[in-house]
């Protein structure tokens, strides 16, 4: 199948906004029309060559990856490439009838009204199975959830097998449409009772649900269709993170089974809090030890902030021990990109015991406010 610019809406004649339906629907009404084997009309070879376009055009605009490609960039990439690896559309759509029975679903059901024994009606492909999640965890400090932090992990997975697109089939190639469900990997049973039809549905037996019978098994992957690789991700830790957060970083799980999307990463985050910081919300809780004169005259205090580095707090004169200050914005911000919360400052007093000098300075202050002090 070469590559071509044809536009894929004009061949179904749909519009460019068709939902799926309408372009099923336009599609099952042109295969009955142009199949080479029950075309009516005169040129067979011209009726194989359409037959041929719609097929290509049912192939992009039925996929929502390839559809989204061509409505970008007007074409998409090439298309041998993409009849691989989906999962969806198996093998080559040639020009002859079992062929293009064996890989289009969608012709059974036009043409046998979708009810064949042992087959399904299902037109999805073979049963995609999205990969599994892998979990990490990351310790960051807390001047990381202040100024925010990448980390780079590295981590096993399996990817998708380069050499068979994931098919488990050496080159991608070597496998049929399984002949017992199609291709669907389902297998719908019907039976007539006394009480109606009873119709059920189980995983195909022949090709375990895969859709696909392999010929030759990919040297790479032995037939599974992942294979094991180390896989570096950098993911941004976000301001203002809770410790015990878990963070999803989608797509970087295990490969998925038969075109299936990949599993996500989550990331839990713990955060290694300073012994002198509490955290409550986006609120920051530290305590400030200052000398008794101190908070009797009033006096300056550095204050040590989760960013690291120090601000000013101006302790008024007269401050009770146990008082506590509010520093504006110099919290935790809020993860949703607000403000920072603040930094709350208590503040303790230390006595201590006083030098004999300081006993006697002291004691003249207790004359002049007349306290109560022992001699
Ligand atoms: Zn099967
Ligand atoms: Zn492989």
């Amino acid at each position: 199948m070469a590559q071509s610019r044809k536009d894929y809406y004009e061949i179904l004649g749909v519009s460019r906004n068709a939902s799926d339906e309408d372009i099923r629907k336009a599609y099952r009404k042109l295969v009955k029309e142009w199949h080479p084997d029950a075309y009516k009309g005169s040129s067979k070879k011209d009726a194989e060559l359409k037959f041929k376009e719609i097929q290509e055009a049912y192939e992009v605009l039925s996929d929502k990856e390839k559809r989204a490609m061509f409505d970008r960039f007007g074409y998409v990439g090439d298309p041998a490439s993409f009849n691989r690896g989906s999962g969806r559309t198996p093998g080559n759509a040639g020009g002859n009838f079992d062929e293009v029975f064996g890989d289009f679903q969608d012709v059974f059901d036009v043409f046998f009204g979708g009810s064949r024994s042992g087959a399904s009606n299902r037109s999805q492909g073979p049963r995609a199975v999205r990969g599994e999640d892998i979990h990490a965890s990351v310790v960051i400090e807390l001047k990381d959830v202040i100024l925010g932090k990448k980390v780079v992990l590295e981590y096993d997975r399996n990817k998708v097998c380069q050499s068979c697109d994931g098919t488990g089939a050496e080159g991608g190639t070597s496998y049929r449409t399984c002949p017992t469900c199609n291709g669907s990997g389902y297998v719908k049973e019907e039976h007539r009772s006394f009480f109606g039809m009873f119709s059920n549905t189980h995983a195909c037996n022949t090709c375990n649900g895969s859709g696909r019978i392999i010929d030759k098994r990919c040297g790479v992957c032995g037939g599974r269709g992942y294979e094991k690789e180390r896989h570096k991700v950098s993911v941004t830790i976000p301001t203002g993170v809770e410790n015990g957060a878990t963070l999803r970083i989608g797509g970087h799980g295990n490969a998925g089974q038969n075109g299936g999307p990949y599993g996500d990463l989550y990331v839990s985050v713990r955060v290694e809090m300073p012994t002198e910081f509490r955290r409550s919300g986006n609120d920051l809780y530290v305590s400030k030890e200052i000398d008794y004169v101190e908070a009797a005259l009033g006096t300056t205090s550095e204050i040590p902030l989760p960013e690291g580095g120090t601000e000013t707090l101006k302790v008024p004169a007269g401050t009770s021990p146990n008082t506590v200050f509010r520093m504006k914005n110099l919290g935790v911000p809020s993860v949703s990109g607000g403000r920072r919360g603040d930094l709350l400052v208590s503040v303790r007093v230390n006595i201590g015991k006083p030098s004999s000098k300081e006993k006697k300075l002291l004691q003249q202050i207790a004359k002049l406010k007349n306290s109560r002090v022992v001699e």
